[in-house]
């Protein structure tokens, strides 16, 4: 078994310095303090400068060098098969948890990484150079499961699921049916409460990781009557009775990564299993998803990225009319466009993730990342597979995957449109008097 790099790194990580404030314990250095550390300095007259936003912290470097390293030697020699089987392939999986990817913000006391948001972003972002399949894994379980388990779970749910999840156990986050997508608080699944289990029936749509995951956070209305305030979140385990996975969707893009329908058929769920307070389940899934866009985010700038990296070399290369094609002006002034966009997709994610890690609003911020960065992996790849002419069309070269794979980031935990609403939400706001 290999050694768990990341792991081995936390270890360091732990006792070196914490960044922007995300509440840990340790030296920091002066160039991953805190932005308000910063603040109230400056005020005092101390003359602090500002560190530039990509500055990393020595833990958060290390772990992203890690990462990189990671995916080109254990997951790049799959991605092509992965797509063309449309099945994420089981020793990824296990590599994944094996580097402690899988856990990066749980508690080492559960067998985590005892890292941070800002860490899952870098990671998030690593992997979606590769392969924005297995980038989406590691998201949901970094930014919604793991997060909602440990914010939210008894001392038992946590010493039960948060050490399977850092170490063996895929998790689904189930939200959309297929009544219920932008809407999704019109959801129709039920929780009928008998003794002391609830009875679940219904179904959800597109819930990704389906086909490995082990647990299922499904949220389900115990209370018809009083509209979202009775939507709970109940913890699943795949082999409960009733529960269906079904037949996972044939996609465009990020094939890798399973989605698939659920039928929930008299499904019986100890009280024990609900997770947080019964009828607070939409308040668990807005406040989750406005931290699962930014990893989102981060996916589309990881998969932007990678696709940029694959062309340029190849325009420096190929020659026409006597020339690189990368000496045309035309083509200069594309590629340094598309470089523009992706850098200030970066910045958006990277202040949308550390506006959060310092405690601050962030979700207007966080819908402007996942909206502009999934604008600019559609204009990256498209981009991309012109620059490289013919070739760019075929399989031979990733391009074509990268140009399939980025079209989801403008549909889900919330379309392009749900993204503006609630910005414009926000805008109109700061604008009262
Ligand atoms: C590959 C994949 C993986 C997914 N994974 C998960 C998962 O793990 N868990 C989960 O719960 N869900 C998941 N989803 C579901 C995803 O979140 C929904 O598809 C998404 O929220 C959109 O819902 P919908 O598909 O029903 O589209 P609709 O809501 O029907 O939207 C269709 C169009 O109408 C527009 N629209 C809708 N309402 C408005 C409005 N008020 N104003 C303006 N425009 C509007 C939308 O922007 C969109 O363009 C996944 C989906 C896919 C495709």
């Amino acid at each position: 078994m290999a050694a768990p790099l990341v792991r081995t790194l936390s270890k360091v990580g732990r006792h070196i310095s914490r960044p922007w404030g995300a509440g840990q314990a340790g030296v920091r250095s002066r160039s991953t303090r805190s932005a308000p550390d910063v603040a109230s300095e400056q005020a005092a007259g101390l003359g602090v400068s500002f560190p530039p936003l990509q500055t990393y912290s020595e833990e958060e470097g290390m772990m992203r060098d890690a990462v990189k390293k990671y995916a080109q030697e254990r997951i790049a020699p799959f991605v092509s098969k992965m797509d063309e089987n449309s099945a994420m392939d089981e020793e990824v999986i296990k590599s994944l948890f094996e580097q402690g990817l899988m856990g990066i913000e749980i508690d080492p006391e559960y067998g985590g990484t005892g890292s941070t948001f800002f860490s899952s972003i870098l990671v998030i972002e690593e992997l979606a150079k590769v392969d924005p399949s297995v980038a989406v894994l590691c998201d949901i379980q970094n930014t919604l499961i793991n997060t909602l388990v440990a914010n939210l779970g008894t001392l038992a749910q946590k010493e039960h699921y948060l050490s399977r999840l850092s170490t063996d156990m895929v998790g689904s986050f189930c939200l959309s049916e297929a009544e219920s997508g932008s809407d999704a608080f019109a959801l129709k699944t039920r929780a009928e409460k008998q003794k002391d289990y609830y009875v679940i029936n219904g179904s959800k749509m597109w819930i990704s990781n389906a086909e490995h995951a082990g647990v299922f956070l499904v949220m389900a209305n115990v209370d018809p009557a009083a509209g979202y305030r009775g939507i709970t979140c109940f913890i699943v385990d795949r082999d409960t009775e009733g529960l269906e996975i079904c037949k996972k969707e044939n996609k465009l893009g990020l094939r890798a990564s399973s989605t698939c329908p659920l039928n929930f058929d008299n499904v019986k769920v100890p009280e024990k299993n609900i997770l947080g307070k019964v009828g607070q389940g939409y308040k668990y899934a807005i406040g989750m998803l406005n931290e699962g866009r930014i990893g989102i985010a981060a996916q589309m700038l990881g998969l932007a990225q990678g696709c940029f990296d694959h062309t340029v070399p190849y325009t420096r290369q190929r020659v026409q009319f006597g020339k690189r094609i990368f000496d045309f002006q035309g083509m200069q002034h594309q590629i340094a466009h598309v470089a523009t966009q992706i850098e200030a997709a970066r910045l958006l994610t990277y202040n949308a993730a550390r506006l959060k890690e310092a405690g601050r609003p962030f979700i207007k911020e966080a819908c402007m990342a996942k909206y502009f960065a999934a604008e600019v992996a559609t204009l990256t790849t498209s981009k991309c597979i012109e620059w490289m002419g013919g070739v760019g069309f075929t399989k031979d070269y990733p391009i074509e995957k990268y140009y399939r794979d980025c079209k989801i980031g403008t549909i889900y935990e919330g379309t392009t449109n749900v993204q503006l609403s609630t910005m414009a939400k926000f805008i109109d706001k700061e604008y009262d008097h």
